[in-house]
């Protein structure tokens, strides 16, 4: 139907994604792909050129009751945490990671065509952190223990074990579609859940993949689930349905706040990954060539559609005009084009038509308030005037009290300001409601320790910038959200304690 004219300067698309694009998606529900009920569909575009890419399923009420009733059957007959053992729970998830391994061409394209990221980018680094992060989860299977507790009633025996929380409803967005639900489905399922997944209306098409995957590796039918759809109607209703144990959520704080009230009436687990302002800090004592490109890279990379963009810069007065002419000549050297096209670019288009006009609108905000873009600040035109490219945009003349300073932009936008003394810049960087990220950038050492002790955020990057590893936990202070992804803190939130006593005198 759709999906079969692209641009004659894209890389050849496999023909999996070309018979997938043209295939009558559906939704995958207790092992089966189903229609919705109500026969609804939404289309998902290929930003880089704006063009319909597929109709994907609408889910709506109905069909999450469906998928909640399967899941729930799954999990209640034991199919998947009891039956199984830890060690073949971890099986199935180590071959999950080989199946997405080898099929990381056809995920990258699908990603690279539904999001616009550079499909080499894709094939890099989502795609791999994807498998990692599910080879990492298969071996906690085997690991995850209770202790016994030296209770001083006597005679009796104590111990905790930990049992998973049930259906977990995953709700993730678009900028890494497959390595965001990659980062909650692989603890959810260690941990003994079973999962619906709802990807972002952007971006559908991987998580729809994803499960046929599921399938070839031999999980039982009702483990992973998936619900393409809008937020507002099966979003909502995965939110609000009684039979969805929790919910893990990766968003926008507008949304995450919704999503608690919403979820209040049934006091459902909730945990949130939410958005940043984070602080980037560079001194004039630091490896300058360092700092320059890694700043750069903070906030450009992935388009500065990451929840850890490094989108205020501040940098110590005395290098500051230095800082800014590196900057700007990384800047200007940044290829920016589709995300499919053969001579691959740095960065691809931002996400949608309204991420595109959000976008703008800062940037317009930002000039009326006094700011200066000493580069970018503009929509490419050209032959790329069809997608939704902006700019590498850097900011100067910012006042933290100005929008641009304060709101998450969620694109290349970065505002780059002055500071005085260590004090000052503290005091400043903390200043936000959020509390992702923040970073730094010295060689002295006693600041880089004083300033990760003292920075509100749930990850502090020293001389580098936007690591993260499936082992170490990820997640914010403040409006940053609620619980720590990744490391075996990710185990803990996919997880209900037992404490069991036991009369033995
Ligand atoms: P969003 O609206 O928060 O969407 C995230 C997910 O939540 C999507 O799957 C969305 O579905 C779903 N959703 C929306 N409304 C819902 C509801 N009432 N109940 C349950 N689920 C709901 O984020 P966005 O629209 O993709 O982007 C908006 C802003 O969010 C960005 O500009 C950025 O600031 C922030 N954001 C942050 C991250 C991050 O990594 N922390 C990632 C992406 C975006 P739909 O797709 O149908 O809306
Ligand atoms: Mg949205």
């Amino acid at each position: 139907m759709t999906g079969t004219n692209f641009p004659s300067n894209y890389v050849e698309i496999l023909p999996e994604v070309r018979a997938f694009l043209q295939s009558d998606l559906k939704l995958h529900i207790g092992g089966r792909w189903l229609p919705p009920i109500s026969g609804a569909a939404f289309e998902t575009f290929d930003p880089s050129t704006g063009r319909l890419l597929a109709h994907a399923p609408s889910a709506q009420a109905d069909d999450v009751d469906a998928a909640v009733r399967a899941a729930r059957a799954t999990f209640d007959s034991g199919a998947w945490h009891l039956k199984l053992t830890p060690s073949e729970r971890g099986r199935l998830i180590w071959r999950l990671a080989e199946l997405i391994e080898a099929h990381a061409p056809v995920l990258a394209q699908l990603d690279a065509l539904d999001n616009g990221k550079p499909v080499t980018k894709a094939q890099n680094v989502d795609v791999p952190l994807s498998a990692e992060h599910f080879r990492y989860y298969a071996g906690w299977t085997t690991k995850i223990e209770g202790a016994t507790i030296p209770v001083s009633t006597s005679g009796m025996f104590n111990y905790t074990v930990r049992e998973p929380v049930g259906v977990c409803g995953l709700i993730v967005p678009w900028n890494y579609p497959l390595l965001m639900a990659a980062w909650k489905i692989a603890p959810a399922l260690a941990a003994g859940n079973c999962i619906i997944l709802k990807p972002a209306e952007q971006t559908p098409l991987s998580a729809l993949y994803l499960a046929r995957l599921f399938e070839e590796a031999g999980f039982p039918p009702g483990v992973f689930n998936v619900l393409t759809g809008y937020g507002e109607t099966a979003g909502a209703a995965l939110v609000a349905h009684p039979g969805v144990n929790k919910i893990g959520f990766t968003g926008s704080a507008s949304v995450a706040r919704t999503i608690l009230r919403n979820s209040a009436d049934t006091l459902k687990r909730v945990s949130l990954e939410l958005g940043g302002k984070s602080p980037n800090i560079i001194f004039a004592d630091a490896d300058m060539e360092q700092a320059v490109v890694g700043a750069t890279w903070a906030i450009f990379g992935n388009n500065g559609q990451s929840c850890t963009a490094g989108s205020r810069l501040y940098i110590q007065r005395s290098i500051f005009e230095r800082v800014l002419t590196g900057m700007s000549d990384q800047a200007a050297k940044i290829r920016v084009g589709m995300g499919m096209q053969k001579d691959q670019p740095d960065l691809g288009p931002v996400v949608s038509q309204e991420q595109l006009s959000t976008v703008l609108g800062y940037i317009e905000d930002g000039r009326g308030s006094g700011g200066e873009t000493v580069i970018g600040g503009q929509r490419i035109g050209g032959s790329l005037s069809n997608g939704y490219f902006i700019e590498p945009t850097i900011f100067t003349q910012v006042q933290d009290s100005m929008k641009i300073a304060r709101e998450e932009i969620f694109g290349p936008v970065v505002c780059a300001m002055p500071f005085d003394d260590a004090d000052d810049v503290l005091r400043r960087a903390n200043e936000t409601p959020y509390g992702l990220a923040a970073g730094l950038w010295t060689r002295d050492l006693q600041t880089a320790h004083r300033f990760a002790a003292r920075m509100q955020a749930g990850t502090i990057w020293v001389n580098t910038w936007g690591d993260t590893d499936a082992a170490s936990p990820f997640g914010g202070y403040k409006q940053s959200g609620h619980g720590r992804e990744m490391g075996k803190e990710a185990i803990d939130l996919y997880s209900e304690v037992k404490s069991v006593w036991i009369r033995v005198g």
